[in-house]
C-alpha cells in the first residue's frame, strides 16, 4: 500500500494540517526497464517548503494543488531494473511525500549508511550542511579573529554555520528562541555567546555587549526585527548573508523593517541573498570537507527525529514554533 500526502490548499498565514490531504492506494507499484522502486526511510521538512506552498513567483516553481508535496528524502531501493542501482541501496534526492514510489534514478545520489547515519544526508551532510558551508564561505569570506552573529542559530543551518566559524577561528554569537537552545549552542556547538530573542529586553544592546568589537559577518536565517537589531552593530566592510527569513514566511501583509541602505552605505557593507543550488559545482568539495570535519570530531550535529509518515505535516508546521533542535527529520 502507498500512502501519499498532497497539498490540498495553499496556507494563509501559518500552515495547518488541513492544508494537506492523506491518500491511500492499494495497487501494486510496477517498474519498467530503467526504473527503481523506492521505500521512503527519512523525510526532510524545511522552512523553504512554505514558499513553494504559495503561488508567488520564486526561484523554484510552486507546488501544484492536489499533487504530492516534495522534499529531500532518503529511500531504500526495494526493486531495480536500472543498472546504476541495486536492491538494498539507499539514495537521497528530491522525492514525493509518499511511502513508496517509482523513479528513473535521475537526480538521485547513492548514500552509504555505513559511512554516516542515513539521516545525516538530509542534514549536516545534505542540503542544510551545504547551505551553511557555502553561504558562509562564498559570501561571508570569514577571517580568523572576526566576529559573526548567526540567527536561527540552534537550527539545522545555523548550528553548522556557528561551528564552521569556530573552526576558522571567529568569535561566534548565536541568536535562538529558548534558554535550552542557548545552552546547547555554548556547550555542544562551542559558540562563544548566545542571545535568547524571546526573553531579551534589548537585542541590539545584547549584541553590542557580546560583540564589543562589532559584527563583521551576519548569517541571517530569520529576517525581521532580530536582523534589524544586528544591523545597528555591523562594522565597516561587514558581510551580511541573507540565507532565509523564517520570521516573515507566514506573514499575510508585507513585512516592514528598518531601512538597510544607511547601514550598508555608512559601513561599505555587503548584503547578499543566496540559494544553495547556485553553488552546485562546489557540492563535492563541500561534502568532502564537512565529512572530514565530522570524522575528525571537529563538527557535530543534532537532529530532532519525529516518527511516522502521518506526522510529516505536523513536523513541518512545528518548525515555525521552534520545536526542533538542529535538523528536523521524519523517520518513516
Ligand atoms: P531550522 O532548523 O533553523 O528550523 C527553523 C527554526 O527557525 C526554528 O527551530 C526556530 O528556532 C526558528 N524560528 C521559527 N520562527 C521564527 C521567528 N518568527 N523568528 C525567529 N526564528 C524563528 O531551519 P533550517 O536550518 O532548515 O533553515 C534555516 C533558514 O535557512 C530558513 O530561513 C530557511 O528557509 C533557510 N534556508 C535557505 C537556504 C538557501 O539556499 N538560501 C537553504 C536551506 C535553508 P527558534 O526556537 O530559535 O525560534
Amino acid at each position: 500500500m502507498t500512502n501519499t500526502i498532497l497539498l490540498k490548499s495553499r496556507p494563509e498565514g501559518k500552515p495547518t494540517v488541513s492544508n494537506f490531504e492523506f491518500v491511500k492506494d492499494n495497487s501494486e507499484l510496477e517498474i519498467n526497464d530503467g526504473e527503481i522502486l523506492l521505500e521512503t526511510a527519512y523525510v526532510s521538512v524545511d522552512p523553504y517548503l512554505r514558499g513553494r506552498m504559495s503561488d508567488a513567483k520564486s526561484y523554484i516553481p510552486p507546488f501544484e494543488l492536489n499533487k504530492p508535496v516534495q522534499s529531500g528524502v532518503v529511500a531504500k531501493v526495494t526493486a531495480s531494473k536500472n543498472d546504476n542501482f541495486k536492491n538494498g541501496d539507499y539514495v537521497s534526492g528530491m522525492l514525493a511525500w509518499k511511502t513508496h514510489q517509482v523513479s528513473n534514478g535521475e537526480g538521485l545520489l547513492k548514500v552509504d549508511g555505513s559511512q554516516a547515519p542515513l539521516s545525516t544526508y538530509l542534514g549536516v551532510l545534505g542540503m542544510t550542511g551545504l547551505t551553511a558551508y557555502l553561504g558562509l564561505n562564498q559570501i561571508g569570506k570569514p577571517v580568523a579573529g572576526e566576529t559573526i552573529v548567526v540567527s536561527g542559530a540552534a537550527g539545522a543551518v545555523g548550528s553548522v554555520v556557528g561551528q564552521i566559524a569556530k573552526i576558522i577561528g571567529l568569535n561566534v554569537i548565536g541568536i535562538a528562541g529558548t534558554d535550552e537552545k542557548i545552552e546547547m549552542l555554548k556547550t555542544k556547538f562551542g559558540f562563544d555567546a548566545g542571545i535568547n530573542y524571546n526573553t531579551s529586553k534589548d537585542i541590539k544592546a545584547d549584541i553590542a555587549k557580546a560583540a564589543p568589537n562589532g559584527v563583521d559577518i551576519y548569517f541571517d536565517n530569520v529576517g525581521g526585527p532580530i536582523s534589524d537589531a544586528v544591523l545597528f552593530n555591523i562594522n565597516r566592510l561587514a558581510r551580511i548573508i541573507i540565507c532565509g527569513a523564517i520570521s516573515v514566511y507566514n506573514s499575510t501583509e508585507t513585512p516592514m523593517s528598518v531601512s538597510v541602505q544607511p547601514f550598508l552605505v555608512k559601513n561599505s557593507a555587503l548584503m547578499q541573498g543566496f540559494i544553495v543550488s547556485n553553488y552546485a559545482e562546489k557540492f563535492p568539495e563541500a561534502i568532502q570537507q564537512l565529512s572530514a570535519w565530522l570524522s575528525e570530531g571537529k563538527l557535530t550535529y543534532t537532529e530532532t527525529i519525529v516518527e511516522g509518515f502521518e506526522n510529516i505535516p505536523n513536523a513541518f508546521i512545528d518548525l515555525f514554533e521552534g520545536k526542533n533542535k538542529g535538523k528536523m527529520i521524519v523517520k518513516i
